[in-house]
């Protein structure tokens, strides 16, 4: 009630016209990541780690919109190219522009697995795009990825799948038919992924595996130190493309992603979030030259062509907005600084848990701080029924989580449903340290 209260009493500017979007906006909020509980947030301003909402309190912003903005949100140089591109020639022609080529020498410059790029709308389309040219290439059907990651929301890969035991699909609307050719393997089960390797190899063979680095969702539920490597030996051994999901990562782990850190390069890389530095359209496919060609096909010819598109697509508002972005996150060094302040908060938030012995557990790649109550976090996830129990009790515990975001934001701290924080180079340790004062209240 006291934290009900808070909002009632502080967030009445938010309140109205959270109460006017119902109206006009299913639920009342169009971004799945927006605060919801007890109302949405309007916020009015952004500037490095903080935001202000329209009722003018402030808040430490660990949100950074689910994770583009590595720089701080509304960083100024980005501001000012993106306001001198669009003097010069506005948001969009549909022809070349130059920055559209330094954007990709850029990513190919950092990105191991990245010999071209192929901008897109979103991850979401990016992803669809690189399971689309691993089929083409590769001339398979089957798509194996690894369990409970979200990949976008397309028919083929939408988040949960179907649920084991009851066959029951969490997202609906979508036909079987549409994920017929998709198949979900547990995270650090390599036998389970090799078995599967060997069924398909009977039955048109693997196209690719898909995956997150770091595990399923930017690593909620984290893989074993040498897993990517392992999959990398199996996707050779049976002639499989690897895909790596590096929408999160990419950038924020390092400027070389995910792939750098671990070194196993994969042979299709996705991008998005930190590609475009919280501007839009950030949706990138990235990979070796050869397959990359298969995106193109023969010009007159019938070679075999996969198709993908869009009218926005590597608009220059983005293209400036992503070079200025990713020149800016190599000057400053951007993930070293911002996963420091990641490693002090998650730091602090054990020292924290420890103290008043919570039952959370809290764990970091970098910039990236998972909070969790202790029994949704389960790293031997090597059954179905063990994942099945983790959905439920991730499910039970929504409305918990939901309370506790509700309680960060009322002691000015927006997390990510209350159990993920991004941190970025506006992070000083002054900010840290305030954010853990809040966090302990
Ligand atoms: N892949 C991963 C790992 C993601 O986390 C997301 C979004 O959060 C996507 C793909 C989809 O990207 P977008 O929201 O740009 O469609």
């Amino acid at each position: 009630p006291k934290i009900l209260r808070w909002f009632d009493d502080k967030c009445g500017g938010s309140k109205r016209l959270a109460e006017q979007a119902k109206a006009v906006i299913p639920g009342g909020i169009q971004h799945n990541l927006a605060f919801n509980h007890p109302f949405a947030l309007a916020i009015s301003h952004a500037e490095g780690a903080h935001l202000t909402d329209v009722d003018g309190n402030r808040y430490i912003d660990f949100l950074q919109a689910g994770g583009p903005t590595l720089l701080g949100s509304n960083h100024p140089v980005i501001r000012q190219k993106v306001h001198a591109l669009l003097d010069a020639c506005g948001p969009v022609t549909g022809l070349l522009h130059e920055y559209e080529v330094k954007l990709a020498e850029l990513v190919c410059k950092h990105m191991p697995g990245v010999d071209m790029l192929r901008l897109l709308g979103s991850g979401t389309e990016a992803v669809m795009g690189a399971v689309r040219l691993a089929r083409t290439y590769t001339k398979k059907k089957w798509i194996i990825k690894i369990g409970g990651a979200y990949h976008g929301w397309s028919d083929q890969l939408v988040y949960g799948m179907r649920l084991p035991n009851t066959g029951r699909m969490e997202a609906t609307g979508i036909p079987r038919g549409a994920t017929g050719h998709t198949q979900e393997c547990l995270p650090n089960d390599l036998e389970a992924l090799r078995r599967k390797l060997q069924i398909n190899r009977l039955r048109g063979g693997t196209a690719a595996v898909l995956l997150e680095p770091l595990g399923p969702e930017s690593g909620t539920r984290p893989v074993h130190k040498n897993y990517n490597e392992q999959v990398r030996k199996l996707c050779d051994e049976f002639d499989t493309l690897l895909i790596f999901d590096e929408v999160v990562t990419g950038f924020r782990i390092g400027m070389g992603g995910a792939q750098s850190y671990f070194g196993v390069t994969p042979d299709i890389t996705v991008l998005g979030k930190c590609l475009t530095g919280g501007y839009p359209m950030a949706g990138a496919i990235g990979g070796k030259r050869d397959i990359m060609m298969s995106l193109v096909g023969g010009i007159g010819t019938t070679s075999r062509r996969a198709f993908v598109g869009g009218t926005l697509t590597a608009n220059p508002l983005s293209c400036v907005a992503g070079y200025y972005a990713l020149q800016e996150a190599h000057r400053s060094n951007a993930a070293v600084v911002a996963g420091q302040a990641g490693d002090r908060l998650c730091r602090g938030l054990e020292e924290i848990i420890r103290r008043r012995r919570l039952p959370y557990v809290t764990y970091n790649m970098g910039s990236i701080v998972h909070l969790q109550t202790s029994g949704v976090l389960l790293l031997d996830t090597s059954s179905m029924w063990k994942l099945f129990k983790v959905r439920n009790e991730a499910k039970q515990r929504k409305h918990m989580m939901e309370e506790m975001g509700a309680a960060y934001t009322a002691h000015g701290l927006i997390t990510l449903a209350g159990s993920r924080v991004y941190t970025s180079l506006a992070d000083t340790d002054a900010v840290i340290d305030d954010a853990l004062n809040r966090f302990d209240d």
